[in-house]
């Protein structure tokens, strides 16, 4: 029975035992099974030979065992061709998916990949948790774009339209990444330019919080996101708050217009 057992040459991470292929498996000697006897003594660690088409090479095991994960690879499910890894975490051995999004971390450079719950640096992917940042695929059960992902990586704000609150009723947020590099959905675009508050976005109107919820007394600065046609951009809004004006837009009617602040701290369409 012994001689039979054929090694892989390579140490069991968990206990140091000798690593040996059974059948689909390479399982740890001190693996004994339902050996009832020495079952307190038992090591449990295991991989496959074999992960979603693609056989274990024994360079591949090397790497996984010493440097805790593979190079890239091909696999390949049912339905379909992909690129992953596999990773040893917590001495168990999980492929990991690897779909690379076309455009780069904006906290340390290095690729953004596409995972099941949404956009992660592929520093972290690989391993290498010194950079965690993260975009998830979904705010509010509505869906964020690779192309707002990667608007978000170059500091741009998104818009969130036509999300339910526990009440069901409409609402509208901004997605944005803050200084810390996190992203979070935010109600805060910039500072208002009539009082200390802040202007936030609601499914009609750019306004000021103290606006939106109609207090009396309150600050009253509000402005409507459609302006004759023209869908006034967040960055709009912030040149208008910043600089008193936004930049020349067109109307629907192909007027040439702009929205200013008058002396009222009131936007006016001129
Ligand atoms: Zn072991
Ligand atoms: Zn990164
Ligand atoms: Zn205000």
């Amino acid at each position: 029975m012994k001689s039979s057992i054929k090694y892989t040459g390579e140490f069991c991470p968990k206990c140091g035992g000798r690593l040996s292929y059974q059948g689909q498996k390479i399982v740890c000697e001190n693996n004994y099974g339902k050996d009832y006897e020495r079952r307190n003594l038992a090591c449990d660690f295991m991989l496959y030979t074999n992960y979603y088409g693609h056989s274990v090479t024994k360079k591949e095991l090397t790497e996984l065992l010493h440097n805790g994960r593979t190079d890239i690879v091909d696999f390949k499910s049912k339905t379909s061709q992909f690129k992953g890894l596999l990773r040893l975490t917590d001495n168990s051995v999980k492929m990991v998916p690897y779909n690379p999004c076309g455009f780069t971390c904006p906290q340390c450079g290095s690729e953004m990949v596409r995972t099941r719950s949404g956009y992660t640096c592929s520093k972290h992917i690989l391993g290498d948790d010194s950079c965690q940042f993260y975009i998830p695929g979904t705010v509010a059960e509505r869906k964020i774009t690779e192309k707002e992902a990667k608007d978000i990586t170059e500091g741009k704000l998104i818009i969130l339209d036509d999300l339910h609150d526990e009440k069901g009723s409409l609402y509208s947020t901004i997605l944005k990444m803050n200084q810390n590099f996190k992203v979070r959905p935010t109600q805060k675009i910039c500072k208002c330019p009539a009082c200390t508050g802040y202007i936030t976005i609601s499914p009609h109107t750019y306004c000021c919080t103290g606006a939106m919820h109609n207090d009396k007394g309150n600050c009253q600065f509000v402005i409507g996101r459609n302006i004759e046609g023209y869908d006034l951009a967040i960055k709009d809004i912030i040149d208008l708050c910043m600089t008193g004006s936004t930049s020349f837009f067109v109307n629907s009617k192909g007027q040439k217009r702009r929205v200013l602040i008058d002396e009222n701290m009131k936007p006016y369409i001129y």
